[in-house]
């Protein structure tokens, strides 16, 4: 922790707060400028900077270690890959996952599964229990779309990924899902993630509406730090104050997670723009940017889809996709 004081603070005002720095166990190392004090403390770097902001004749405090730990790059400079049978997130592939939001039927699912296999896709996602904004929405099909689900990947050869809405699923879940994914509206149920951290399955967890990248890697922290190190995170549209695109495409988020952490990154630009027109182009672009997986929402007939209808793609805008995206991996020396 580095506390600057402010020109002409006085020694009452730095004594208080170096008690602090050593109260909370820092070492402290005091540099005493022309104009400014600067307080060094060495230690557990437990602080919120802000607790020493408000103190008086202070002017700015500063974290010189990141909070998260164990989702930092330096644990793992060469970058962390999942396995998921064969399929490896993390490598020199970008690995494509794709289908409906949500599971609605049988012939639904199994067509969906077929065509995303086909375009090249090595995981089939999909709503078995939906997080919807209205409760009047469709809420999913629950373990009857959770069997369906394991059956088309299973006759088609593709891994499985499905949210997690609440801890008491998780069971029911482990054995149809291949890859657990916790959603935007649910990155900080820190109880969800405790649980997640406990179990021994691959975890997607998106980045929340309104989420920091920081935010996001504290959140991821909670999972590894139960001993799950199996993490990618996923950038899926932010709130801002644009209303033309459902959410915003934080696509900048993709190389600085990418800097900051070891753990791979998946884009959504389905969430990311819940516009069908405007998927293909930032699927390419965050291809560009360094992702390691694309999850993206198709449906056999989107019109008629139960939820996010307008953001699925066509089975052949879907297809169409995985080819630009093949172009612009082989331009940065990556696969699909
Ligand atoms: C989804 O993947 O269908 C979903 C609900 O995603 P998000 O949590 O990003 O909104
Ligand atoms: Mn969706």
């Amino acid at each position: 922790m580095l506390v600057v004081m402010q020109e002409g603070a006085t020694e009452p005002q730095i004594d208080a707060v170096e008690d602090k720095l050593v109260q909370i166990g820092y070492k402290v190392h005091r540099i005493t400028g022309v104009t400014h004090s600067i307080l060094g403390g060495v230690g557990p770097d437990a602080a919120d900077p802000v607790e020493f902001e408000v103190m008086p004749g202070v002017k700015e405090a500063h974290r010189l270690t990141s909070a998260y730990k164990l989702a930092n790059r330096s644990i793992r400079p060469e970058g962390t890959v999942i396995s998921i049978g064969d399929i490896k997130i993390g490598g020199n592939e970008v690995v494509v996952m794709g289908g409906p939001c949500s599971v609605e039927t049988r012939d639904q699912f199994f067509t969906c599964t077929e065509i995303v296999k086909n375009a090249g896709a090595k995981l089939v996602r999909g709503g078995a229990f939906k997080p919807r904004s209205s409760p009047y929405s469709f809420q999913g099909l629950g373990e009857k779309g959770l069997q369906i689900m394991r059956e088309a990947g299973d006759k088609f050869g593709l891994k499985v990924v499905s949210e997690v809405m609440d801890l008491s699923q998780i069971p029911l879940m482990l054995p149809y899902v291949d890859v657990f994914q916790v959603g935007a509206r649910n990155m900080q149920n820190f109880n969800l993630l405790k649980a997640l951290g406990e179990i021994r399955k691959p975890i997607l967890l998106k980045r929340g509406i309104a989420a920091t990248i920081e935010e996001l890697l504290l959140s991821a922290e909670y999972i590894l730090s139960g001993g799950n190190y199996e993490v990618m995170l996923c950038e899926r549209g932010i709130r801002t104050f644009e209303t033309y695109t459902r959410n915003t495409m934080d696509i900048s988020a993709i190389p600085v997670v990418k800097a900051l952490s070891h753990l791979p990154m998946v884009a959504d630009p389905s969430h990311g723009t819940g516009r069908r027109d405007k998927v293909q182009a930032m699927a390419r672009a965050s291809v560009a940017a360094g992702c390691d997986a694309l999850i993206v929402e198709m449906h056999n007939d989107p019109n008629k889809a139960y939820s996010d209808g307008a953001q699925s793609l066509f089975p052949e805008q879907f297809t169409e996709m995985v080819n630009q995206c093949r172009v612009v991996a082989s331009a940065i020396g990556r696969t699909i």
